[in-house]
């Protein structure tokens, strides 16, 4: 039924994507032909010409995949999919929290679905195209039924909780609600690096040797609690690099991937392990935690509010309201605040990414390695040099890197 929460919902999804295709073209727009004189010691024209095209394939695929998803979406909502797969829900059973569990298990799964034969398509046409594809079939399957197997064991029984805590106190429930998910994934940031992320990668203690002595060197420099610094082996998917930091307290992990150890010096390495160091310092970690609960807090206040509204359920063509019909349709109604939400966490992120660069730069005295090591990274994994501000925006966690290396060259 068209009502002002049709309108509402149908315009921003809508509006979102417009968002995303403008910014997409923009941004291939953007690609210049003249490689950028910074990156000239580290890219040649062929590369340079390759990381474009990169960019491109990367860009098509995502646009049809966007479409993709849309056109799906909205055909599901307009042809009655809600009204009908909650009529089945609630024709096998009275009990809301089983019928809720069902109805979001189905759509999840469905969703899930949908993304498969692009996730194939991603990984071993497009990455295996451009060399980086490590993973074989069987990784692949494996890492879907790891994750699957992960959204049952973690995901049932807190959404299980979520509903109960909605039937059981109405809208006050909001609460109580976020209290137990802030807990809940508080313990799961705790917990991860130790028990979950080993499922899909090995971490293993790097080897003694010059590195390792040199990153002792210069944690205890910054007076940094290191415990153990991990070699992953982010090859069994990808010949891309990386590294990161991750876990609260003692559970806490550096772990560098074993495709950024194979391409760099020992001063490139120091200075990435320094930038990772910055973010705990800086504080980066604590600040978005606590960003994300408060996050949560704003999102399960205003599920509240729209607990059981008739309305919402009419615009999704549903006819009885229920707690785990209200959970989804007011997710389309969250879109904006949470797109809105997502772009001021990037402008942060990227302000972070600054300032950890910096710290690398004055821990280690040599803003000319970290510098060589982000070149050696934009190159390895052919990252668009010339993105256009307007899908950074939008889009970018870390700042250009020629932004950082610009920031980094005037620490010299
Ligand atoms: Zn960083």
């Amino acid at each position: 039924m068209i009502n002002g929460y049709f309108i509402f919902v149908l315009a921003t999804v809508l509006g979102f994507f417009l968002l995303d295709v403008v910014s997409r073209i923009v941004n291939l727009g953007s690609l210049k032909p003249e490689l950028p004189a910074a990156f000239a010691d580290v890219f040649d024209e062929s590369a340079y010409a390759k990381s474009q095209d990169y960019t491109r394939d990367r860009t098509r695929f995502g646009l049809l995949d966007d479409t993709a998803s849309l056109v799906l979406l909205l055909a599901f909502w307009w042809l009655g999919g809600f009204g009908w797969l909650d009529e089945i829900v609630r024709g096998h059973t009275e009990n809301q929290i089983i019928a809720g569990l069902l109805f979001i298990g189905v759509l999840f799964l469905g969703s899930r679905l949908i993304s498969l034969p692009f996730d194939l398509y991603g990984t071993f046409v497009i990455e295996e195209r451009y060399g980086f594809n490590k993973t074989t079939l069987g990784t692949f399957v494996m890492d879907k039924v790891k994750g699957l197997s992960l959204s049952v064991v973690i995901g049932v029984p807190i959404l299980a909780l979520i509903l109960h805590l909605f039937d059981q106190f109405g809208s006050s429930a909001w609460l109580y609600g976020w209290i137990a998910v802030a807990a809940f994934s508080l313990v799961m940031m705790y917990l991860a690096p130790t028990y979950i992320m080993p499922l899909f990668n090995k971490f293993e203690p790097l080897e003694e040797g010059e590195l390792k002595t040199a990153i002792r060197e210069m944690s205890e420099k910054c007076q940094f609690p290191l415990t153990e610094v991990y070699e992953i082996d982010g090859s069994k998917r990808s010949t891309k690099a990386n590294a990161f930091f991750t876990g609260l307290g003692k559970h806490k992990k550096i772990a560098l991937y074993d495709t950024l150890i194979k391409n760099n010096g020992v001063g490139e390495l120091v200075a990435v392990l320094a930038h990772e160091i910055g973010h705990f310092k800086k504080k980066h970690i604590y600040q978005s935690m606590v960003l994300s609960i408060l996050q949560m807090g704003v999102l399960f206040f205003l599920l509240g509010l729209f607990l059981n509204n008739q309305g919402l359920f009419d615009a999704f063509g549903v006819e009885d309201v229920s707690v785990y019909g209200s959970l989804v349709f007011f997710m389309f109604l969250f879109e904006p605040i949470s797109k809105l939400l997502s772009i001021l966490m990037m402008i942060l992120s990227r302000k972070n990414e600054y300032e950890a660069d910096a710290y690398a730069a004055e821990v280690t005295g040599r803003p000319e390695d970290l510098i060589s090591g982000l070149k050696k990274l934009s190159k390895d994994n052919l990252a668009n040099l010339t993105p256009h501000p307007f899908f950074v925006f939008l889009n970018y966690s870390h700042p250009p890197m020629l932004k950082r290396i610009a920031a980094l060259e005037a620490l010299k």
